[in-house]
């Protein structure tokens, strides 16, 4: 199973992602995570990532792109993924097109969650108390927020051309929502 995950910053879409992968059995691929990992290795892409995460803006697709067509043909990809947190932009939906197309791949479904604003406001503040992310302050968070209105929602209506969209409510106790995700998907 190949699945994407769609949804604004702090609806819940890492933690659904890990337990869909639990489900199946697949690997889970957070770009957040790996970019994030990036950075405490201060390899070369980690120092030009940080300066963008910080701001709370889209690290440049070309590095994206990149780092994920060599993720994806890593030997742990061949059973099935979940790619949480990419693509953010119609360049990178592009771009991911052709790197399944040389794969020989097929995505299985795009997982849209949906929150209202002021709870996904409200979660981040709280995560930021914990998460030891330096994303997670307001003002960046309202950043992410409107880059991701901008940048990645048009990205639903990409994928809905493509009749793979799985829109589901983000709000509720979290196994309730992973029980809506296996039952749309399964
Ligand atoms: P996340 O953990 O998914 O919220 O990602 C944290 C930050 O990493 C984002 O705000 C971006 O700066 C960067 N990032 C993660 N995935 C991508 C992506 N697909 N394209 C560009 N930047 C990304």
């Amino acid at each position: 199973m190949r699945f994407i995950f769609i949804g604004p910053p702090g609806v819940g879409k890492g933690t659904q992602a890990k337990r869909i992968c639990d489900h199946f059995g697949i690997v889970h691929l957070s770009t957040g995570d790996i970019l994030r990992d990036e950075i405490s290795n201060n390899s070369s892409v980690g120092q030009s990532a940080k300066i963008f995460i910080d701001a709370g803006k889209l690290v440049p697709d070309d590095v994206l792109l990149n780092m994920m067509s060599g993720r994806l043909t890593q030997d742990d990809c061949i059973n099935g993924y979940c790619l949480d947190g990419f693509p953010r932009t119609i360049a990178q939906a592009e771009g991911l097109e052709h790197i399944l197309s040389d794969l020989n791949q097929s995505l299985d479904a795009v997982v849209s969650i949906a929150a209202d604003e002021e709870e996904l406001i409200n979660r981040l503040v709280l995560r930021g108390t914990t998460s030891g992310r330096t994303d997670d302050t307001s003002e960046i968070i309202r950043q992410r927020l409107e880059v991701y209105m901008k940048q990645t929602e048009p990205l639903i209506a990409f994928y809905e051309k493509l009749n793979m969209v799985k829109t589901i409510d983000g709000m509720g106790e979290i196994n309730d929502i992973t029980e809506r995700i296996l039952k749309t998907v399964s």
